[in-house]
């Protein structure tokens, strides 16, 4: 038995299971020119991966209508035909052969000006990548075939990788690199999947034959347990469950201090079975719906329709006021279907709006969905990194239009729906009273926030120490951003992951935050804190800690 002890966990609870370590092969192809001799090998093992494709689509395809697509793709001739000229007569080896073929015949659907032909570009691709998987020998999807319980370890997991998992049999997760705000951490808070993240070098440590427990709680690892350690463990988990269970029964009661300040507690989500969990767990609203999962988790832009549908059933679900992110992919987030250029720093490239003004049909099919989904209920529009006033009166530019369409055609939608930022650049801090003359409400993302602040990137390990919300410089901002949104009478919220940091909550709430957006598993905590806290106490202890010139002075300040 052996015990690693973990700085922090990314989202908490007590799990355990055998070791599954993950690999994770790249998949670019491994070029070659080959004799004319070898041309009948290369075929069939071109030929061999098409039939082991075929059937493995044709499973997928039972109750699927995208793999029922692919399945017309893998069976297509022009592919075939395609990769069987290059070998035979190019004499390219077969992963050569298929990338190649493959790009072109993507390229050429992507230039068709019919949508729906377009779309099949990304059918192609991913069927490319499947058969690709199959001529190196390796697993499309890394988590398939899993038929027991395990505890995932791998270097790094992408939110398209947690999107293949299996949580019926995958019950938590270990990571080398990544931060506690990194994408792959909150996947996993807000699918309640207990998880570290950022353990170094953790795969030399283990093989597979081993088995985990992962206590998120302790904050502790545990290899090979014997029996009554086992035991220990299982009547922990029961533990927290119950006592999760407790602070739960106290769902209905407002986030009320002792001496009568209220705030709203509301839920970060990302999709409906989030906002059905929000609801469960007491959320007074939604504070952040981070709509790029829809785009990540599909095979293609959603469409208006799609969208309208998702955003319609989640504000018919929650009942409350929901604040729907428009489109923040770049940096750590792409999407398998749109071929991003390289960057040499994304998180600092094309990202969030500066895509959705580029790409204005895509910005405005997402628009036009939520616009018609706010004729259902109080639906609110939040654009992510805006660093100045320009670009927020861009967006609304681009709102503008969508609406005049719909009022053209008849569409009924909110038209004084309400439009805010998130304030996570620090041009958005030093702006923030230009903006807040001009937005609904402001949401302060203080993952983003911290990274660019403190010029700390967020998901690299190696400066993980750095990566604190507690400098003094963004404590400043976050209050000097809720006194600039107060001042012209706007709404002042939260969506980054400290908006649930136990300690940091008695600081928001005397700097005057109003609502504060979390995992949804985080809103009893929060609730029972806040009611136990004093409004006045915690003003003074949001001046004191502003005036602190060091971390180590704050944190003794809120010991
Ligand atoms: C943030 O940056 O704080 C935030 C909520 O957005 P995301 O974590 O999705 O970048
Ligand atoms: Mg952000």
């Amino acid at each position: 038995m052996k015990k690693f002890t973990v700085s922090k966990a990314a989202s908490k609870g007590i799990v355990m299971g055998k070791a599954f370590i993950a690999v994770q092969e790249k998949l670019e192809a491994d070029t070659r020119i080959i004799k004319d001799s070898e041309k009948d090998i290369e075929l069939a093992k071109f030929k061999k991966a098409v039939k082991d494709s075929v059937a493995e689509i044709k499973v997928l395809a039972e109750d699927s209508e995208i793999f029922a697509a692919h399945l017309d793709v893998a069976e297509d001739a022009v592919l075939a035909d395609s990769v069987e000229t290059k070998i035979n007569d190019e004499n390219k080896n077969a992963q050569l052969a298929l990338e190649e073929a493959v790009a072109e015949i993507v390229t050429m659907f992507e230039s068709l000006d019919d949508e729906y032909l377009r779309e099949r570009a990304a059918d192609i691709k991913d069927v490319g990548k499947r058969m690709m998987c199959k001529l190196k020998g390796v697993k499309s999807n890394p988590f398939e075939g899993i038929e027991e319980e395990v505890i995932v370890i791998a270097e790094d997991l992408a939110p398209s990788d947690t999107a293949n998992m299996d949580f019926k049999f995958i019950k938590g997760f270990i990571t080398e690199a990544g931060g506690v705000t990194s994408h792959v951490a909150i996947m996993a808070r807000s699918m309640e999947i207990p998880a570290f993240v950022g353990v170094a070098d953790f795969r030399s440590n283990i093989t597979n034959e081993d088995y985990i427990i992962l206590d998120a709680i302790g904050n502790e690892i545990i290899v090979n347990p014997n029996e009554d350690t086992k035991a220990e463990y299982l009547k922990k988990a029961e533990d927290y469950k119950k006592m999760k269970a407790e602070l739960e029964s106290m769902n209905d009661l407002p986030a009320t201090t002792l001496d009568g300040r209220t705030v709203e507690l509301f839920a970060n989500v990302g999709s409906i079975a989030d906002v059905e969990n929000a609801v469960s767990r007491g959320a007074e609203g939604i504070g952040l719906f981070r709509s790029e999962f829809l785009y990540m988790e599909n095979t293609k832009f959603p469409t208006e329709q799609e969208q309208f549908d998702t955003y319609k059933k989640a504000i018919e679900t929650i009942k409350h006021p929901m604040i729907i992110r428009t489109l923040d992919i770049g940096g750590d987030k792409e999407l398998s279907y749109y071929e991003f250029d390289k960057e040499e720093n994304p998180f600092l490239g094309w990202r969030a709006i500066r895509i959705s003004l580029d790409l204005k049909d895509v910005f405005k099919t997402q628009l036009r969905a939520i616009l018609r989904a706010s004729a259902y209920g109080d639906v609110r529009i939040m654009y992510p990194m805006i660093i100045s006033v320009e670009e927020f009166r861009a967006a609304n530019e681009v709102l503008q239009e969508c609406k005049e369409e719909l009022r053209k055609d008849n569409i009924p939608f909110n038209d004084s729906i309400q439009t805010g930022i998130m304030i996570e650049t620090p041009a958005g801090v030093i702006c923030a009273e230009d903006l807040a003359k001009e937005v609904d409400f402001f949401s302060i993302g203080t993952n983003d926030l911290t990274q660019y602040l403190l010029a700390v990137d967020r998901g690299n390990q190696k400066i993980a120490k750095m990566y604190n919300s507690f400098h003094p410089a963004v404590l400043r901002a976050i209050s000097k951003v809720i006194e600039a949104g107060h001042k012209y009478g706007k709404m002042v919220g939260m969506c980054g992951e400290f908006a649930s940091d136990e300690k940091a909550l008695p600081i928001l709430l005397g700097m005057g935050l109003d609502e504060f957006s979390m995992a949804a598993t985080e809103i009893a905590a929060s609730r029972y804190k806040v009611r136990n806290l004093k409004y006045e106490d915690c003003k003074e202890l949001a001046k004191a800690v502003c005036s602190k010139s060091t971390i180590a002075e704050i944190k003794a300040l809120i010991d």
